[in-house]
């Protein structure tokens, strides 16, 4: 079970090691080596279990459903990341942070997680 992305739709098979992960975090926990990067990527949905296939370089609209059952697999990830908290500074100083905090959250879509996992392993 994923605990990255605590509401992934569909696992996706790495094109290196040929498993299926819930997300490229959980492939850099368990794997011993960076994750392969392909356009063509393997999904099988966590609703009906079936696989599918998908060209991240093709990637519509249309595409983030499940052609099986409909199922909205590109979701935003819903991650149970720890509150950031600001430290220190003086916030009379640094009047940033107060506009900072009003910005929404960007958050992170399941399927682009993967696509730029290369770039997080480094
Ligand atoms: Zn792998
Ligand atoms: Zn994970
Ligand atoms: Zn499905």
């Amino acid at each position: 079970m994923c605990k990255h992305v605590l509401n992934a739709q569909v696992s996706i098979r790495s094109p290196c090691c040929k498993k299926w992960f819930d997300c490229a975090e959980c492939h850099a926990e368990t794997a011993d080596h960076p994750l392969l990067q392909r356009t063509e990527m393997v999904f099988a949905c966590k609703k009906c279990k079936k696989a599918f296939r998908k060209e991240a370089d093709e990637f519509e609209e249309s595409d983030e459903y499940c052609p099986h059952c409909d199922n909205h697999f590109v979701i935003d990830a819903l991650t149970p990341k720890p509150r950031l908290e600001v430290e220190g500074e003086d916030v009379r100083i640094d009047a940033r942070m107060l506009k900072d905090e009003r910005l929404p959250e960007e958050q992170p879509r399941t399927i682009f997680d993967v696509k730029e996992a290369p770039n997080k392993l480094g």
